[in-house]
């Protein structure tokens, strides 16, 4: 891959092992760690939270002074790797902004006060960093809103000296997300007001960190080729859609990798028996291992259905558990099958599952965060239930393809670009898709593929053993990110 001489900075909020929240930071690693195989300079720079240990880090001597309003702020420099690499990460330290417990909000999930200030110098903090290293990169990627103003940044007040040339690609991993923040905000970012509006609405009185990215940056992508085309529509655009239309020529969906480090039932250590496509016999004990798990009666006859997910409606929650109208009672009461949920999030979604349970004995849920359970729900279940309403790239259903454990998806974003439908006809596919996000079209798919699994055991095996040979790699990834970033550059050149 020709990625030798470009040199990259990835400025994110989080990255994995340091600080996460969501998928965001196992891609940024992930993402960062190919480029390098792939012979690209790429360096990571990312906020010193209190959850990061400084003792394994390098204090550079470096002391920066950030623009923040008409001030500046005083940071700091710490530099570490990721994980087995050779990727520098860069630690921006500041302890009024960033030494507290949490990395966007409070315990409860409370958004900070001063994020719009703690972000901006995140933000500004970049330009200040890469100065100081006398490093200069080509390109400067950036992911959702916590980065969404270095674009802006790169045409203004950048525009011209050390940063002339650099480029800005801004990654979308949930459009959901955009930063908005009241109007007062604004001087702490010296940007102008017509050019970080949360729209051209005349009432508009906020500020928004995403909307600035996806106007300014060189070049846009999103973490799947159907959530492309999705976030161009009003349905799934959250406001953003038209002008994601206008850019739809700097739009590029590239599929996220999985890391099958972690995730192979050859050799995945949290799983009591390992197994691969040629020799499956590990699954059914893996199965039985779960049933037991559950407190289900070990059969090996009946079907179980996984899920591990966010209890929030993103995930289709409310069409399946709603009190009194969701699909999932009618799922366990009138199929014969086994279903296990393990999950956290809207309070009343637990309240609900845990009172499901109580009623139904072919329900098991875990209302906590817990890997050891997720490896043994992907290698036990016989299917996995994915019903999102909307699902940026999705990693659970890549993670049951590798398993053998056919998903059950609707068909949107990453969910339809990874799993195949099934062809009752020839037994072809990998899974169930199903479009309409009703509790009546849950029910139907559930009950298609549990009529596959009693009447069809030969095309589900088929279709395991395909799954198991399907790849989602990095490696495919990074070089789609290059191809991004040459454009970039092009287009950086065009304008200047
Ligand atoms: P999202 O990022 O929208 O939550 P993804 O499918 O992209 O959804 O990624 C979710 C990741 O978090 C997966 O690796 C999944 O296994 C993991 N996960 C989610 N909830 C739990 C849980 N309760 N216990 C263990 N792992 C979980």
């Amino acid at each position: 891959m020709a990625g030798t001489s470009l040199k990259v900075l990835l400025v994110s909020s989080e990255a994995v092992p340091f600080a996460k929240t969501g998928g965001l930071s196992d891609v940024v690693s992930a993402l960062a760690v190919s480029l390098k195989q792939a012979g690209v300079d790429v360096r990571l720079l990312m906020p010193l939270y209190s959850s990061i240990q400084t003792s394994g880090l390098t204090a550079l001597a470096n002391k920066l002074a950030i623009p923040l309003g008409v001030l500046e702020e005083p940071a700091r420099l710490y530099e570490g790797r990721l994980p087995e690499s050779s990727v520098p990460v860069y630690f921006l330290a500041n302890d009024s902004l960033y030494r507290r417990g949490g990395i966007y909000g409070d315990r409860n999930n409370v958004p900070f006060a001063d994020n719009a200030r703690r972000f901006t110098l995140l933000n500004r903090g970049a330009f200040a960093a890469c100065r100081a290293l006398k490093w200069r990169p080509d390109v400067i990627h950036v992911h959702d809103w916590p980065t969404g103003l270095v674009p802006l940044y790169l045409r203004r007040q950048e525009s011209e000296g050390f940063f002339e040339r650099t480029a800005s690609v801004l990654t979308i991993h949930n459009i959901g997300y955009q930063g908005t923040f009241p109007k007062q905000d604004l001087f702490v970012t010296q940007l102008a007001w017509e050019e970080l509006r949360d729209s051209d609405d005349e009432e508009s009185t906020m500020i928004n960190f995403l909307r600035a990215g996806l106007r300014f940056a060189d070049l846009l992508t999103t973490v799947s080729p159907t959530y492309a085309r999705e976030i161009q529509t009003a349905e799934y655009g959250a406001g953003m859609d038209g002008l994601l239309r206008e850019r739809g020529d700097d739009l590029v969906g590239i599929l996220n990798g999985i890391d099958y480090e972690s995730w192979d039932p050859e050799s995945d250590a949290l799983i009591p028996h390992h197994y691969s496509h040629a020799e499956l016999s590990g699954k059914e004990l893996d199965k039985r291992e779960l049933q037991l798990h559950c407190n289900f009666p070990p059969d090996p006859q009946k079907p179980i259905i996984g899920m591990i997910s966010r209890l929030v409606d993103q995930k289709g929650f409310v069409e399946l558990c709603s009190p009194g109208s969701g699909s999932l009672y009618q799922i366990c009461t009138e199929m014969a099958v086994q279903v296990v949920i393990l999950g956290t999030g809207e309070p009343w979604c637990e309240t609900e599952l845990s009172a499901l349970q109580s009623r139904l004995p072919n329900l098991r849920v875990f209302l906590e965060f817990n890997n050891r359970t997720a490896h043994l729900i992907e290698a036990g279940s016989d299917f996995f239930l994915m019903p999102s309403r909307y699902e940026p790239c999705g990693l659970n259903q890549m993670y049951s393809l590798r398993y053998g454990t056919l998903p059950i998806v609707r068909r949107t974003g990453g969910l339809a670009d990874t799993v195949e439908q099934y062809d009752q006809a020839s037994g072809d596919g990998t899974g169930f898709l199903f479009d309409d996000l009703t509790p009546r079209s849950i029910y139907d798919v559930v009950g298609w593929a549990v009529w596959a699994w009693y009447n069809r055991r030969e095309h589900i095996l088929g279709m395991r053993t395909r799954a198991m040979q399907r790849r989602f790699s990095w490696e495919k990834a990074a070089g789609e990110y290059l191809a991004a970033y040459r454009k970039a550059i092009d287009r950086r050149r065009s304008r200047a």
